[in-house]
């Protein structure tokens, strides 16, 4: 995949593109990257990429010519690229997004600043917009990282296990289960038995169970959007039975130890 980046700050990536994951993808063909400088597509002597406000109020807004030629110029060498506007106003990205991205074979990422972008750059510019959440950063960089990383690591052959990507949290709609390494004992807690003992049926049941309590607990949005499989739907009914048990317990012996 081809990934470019149009920014006021390019340097911001220098650090981004040479580690980790990143770093691998690279360095394995699977993508090439490169942030362009928005700066260098000003037409003016002074080069400025920004301007007051029409209609007044404070900050800045970016003025749409540079941006404009820096499109351009992107598209010139990936004429396949989506060009997608990073702004706390567009579709708020996923896993599901970053899934879809990764069979791209290009994109293009712009990156705003101050008040954000001229609203002139039109759909024949701009073809998505993109939000990593309800909340306002200071640029589009941070947000476009949060993008790359999370669409590289999602290209086959990036990561080193085969199916490490699959198992992560919203893949298949549930947070992923705990993990756990040496030593086994670690400030008075264990690892749990059943991962000690090599029984791999067990262990993906556990690992099931683990995985539906989190999302149960944590994300329970995530269970009713997505609906249950018959092995969870087994799973949750003894859960359901060992709850009952335990409030009939309790109706019983009403206030019996509780503290
Ligand atoms: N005035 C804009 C608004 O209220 O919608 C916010 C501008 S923000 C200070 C500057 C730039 O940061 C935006 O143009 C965008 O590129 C980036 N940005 C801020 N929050 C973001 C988010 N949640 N997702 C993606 N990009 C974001």
């Amino acid at each position: 995949m081809q990934i470019l980046v149009l920014t006021l700050f390019p340097e911001m990536f220098d650090a981004f593109w040479s580690h980790g994951i990143m770093r691998k993808a690279a360095e394995q063909g699977s993508i090439t990257a490169a942030a362009l400088n928005i700066r260098d597509f000003a037409m003016d002597r002074h080069q400025v990429t920004d301007d007051r406000p029409y209609g007044g109020g404070s900050g800045m807004v970016m003025k749409p010519e540079p941006l404009a030629a820096a499109i351009r110029a992107a598209r010139e060498r990936a004429p396949a690229a989506r060009t997608i506007l990073m702004t706390p106003q567009g579709r708020v990205f996923s896993q599901a997004i970053a899934r879809e991205m990764a069979a791209l074979p290009e994109i293009i990422l712009v990156c705003g600043r101050y008040e954000g972008v001229d609203d002139r750059l039109g759909r024949d510019l701009i073809t998505d917009e993109l939000s990593i959440g309800d909340y306002v950063l200071t640029g589009g960089e941070v947000a476009a990282m949060v993008v790359i990383d999370a669409v590289t690591r999602l290209i086959p052959g990036v990561l080193g296990g085969a199916d490490s990507a699959e198992r992560d949290s919203f893949s298949n709609g549930l947070l992923e289960h705990p993990h756990y390494t040496r030593p086994p004992v670690f400030e008075g807690a264990e690892v749990p038995e059943v991962l000690r003992t090599g029984h791999h049926r067990n262990i993906e049941r556990w690992r099931l169970t683990a995985s539906l309590l989190r999302t149960f607990v944590n994300r329970p949005d995530l269970l009713r959007e997505r609906g249950l499989a018959a092995e969870e739907v087994d799973i949750m009914r003894r859960w359901q039975k060992d709850l009952s048990q335990l409030l009939d317990h309790s109706a019983e012996t009403p206030g019996g130890k509780r503290r």
